[in-house]
C-alpha cells in the first residue's frame, strides 16, 4: 500500500468553513508548523517502510531534501519510496530528481471543466500565497539558505 503525504490544498477554505461555524481552525496558521509537521510525518511513514510505500508529494525543496536525506540515513530502498509532483508546476525540479537517481511520478488533472476550474483556483491561491515555496523560489529569489531553513527549529515546538 502506498500512502501519499501532502500538506493539504484546502488551507484557505478550511479556515473559512471553520470561522463560519465558530469551530476551531483545524489547520496550522504558521507555515513553519505545517512544514515541520510534514517532516515529522515523513519520518513516521518511513519508519513503517516494511508495511507501506511512502510517496512524498511536494514542490518544496526543503521538504524533498529532508525526505531524501532521511531515506538514505534510514537505509530504505528506493522501491519503498517515491516523489510525486503536479505536472507543469515543478520547474526544473523533476530533472534534478532524475539526475539524483529518482523517478518522480507526475499527477495530471483529468476530468470535467467545473472541478477543473476549482483545481486551477486552488493552484492559483497556493502559488500566490505569501508563504508559498514556489513564490519564494521563482518570484522572490529567496536565498538557498533561506529556502532550506529548518522549520522544526523555528516553529517553537522543538
Ligand atoms: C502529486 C501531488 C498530489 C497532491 N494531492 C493532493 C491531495 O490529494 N489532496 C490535497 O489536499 N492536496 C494535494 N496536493 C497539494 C498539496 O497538499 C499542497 O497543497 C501542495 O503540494 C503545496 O505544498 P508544497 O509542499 O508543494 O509547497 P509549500 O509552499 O511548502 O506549502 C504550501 C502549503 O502550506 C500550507 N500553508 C500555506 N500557507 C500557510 C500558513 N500561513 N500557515 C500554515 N500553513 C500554510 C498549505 O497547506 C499550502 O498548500 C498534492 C500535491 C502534489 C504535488
Amino acid at each position: 500500500m502506498t500512502i501519499r503525504l501532502v500538506k493539504g490544498a484546502y488551507w484557505d477554505s478550511e479556515q473559512i468553513w471553520a470561522n463560519q461555524r465558530n469551530w476551531p481552525v483545524p489547520v496550522h496558521t504558521d507555515k513553519r508548523k505545517t512544514d515541520a509537521q510534514f517532516e515529522r510525518m515523513t519520518y513516521r511513514l518511513l519508519q513503517e517502510s516494511d508495511l507501506i510505500r511512502t510517496a512524498v508529494a511536494s514542490h518544496n525543496v526543503r521538504s524533498l531534501a529532508w525526505a531524501m536525506a532521511l531515506r538514505e540515513k534510514m537505509g530504505i530502498p528506493q522501491h519503498r519510496f517515491e516523489f510525486q509532483l503536479l505536472y507543469g508546476m515543478a520547474g526544473t525540479l523533476p530533472a534534478a530528481l532524475v539526475g539524483m537517481g529518482y523517478s518522480p511520478r507526475f499527477y495530471v488533472p483529468v476530468g470535467e471543466p467545473i472541478p477543473g476550474m476549482a483545481y486551477l483556483v486552488r493552484r492559483i491561491l497556493e502559488n500566490t500565497s505569501n508563504d508559498s515555496f514556489i513564490r519564494k523560489f521563482f518570484y522572490q529569489s529567496v536565498s538557498p539558505e533561506g529556502l532550506l531553513n529548518d522549520p522544526k527549529q523555528e516553529d517553537g515546538n522543538e
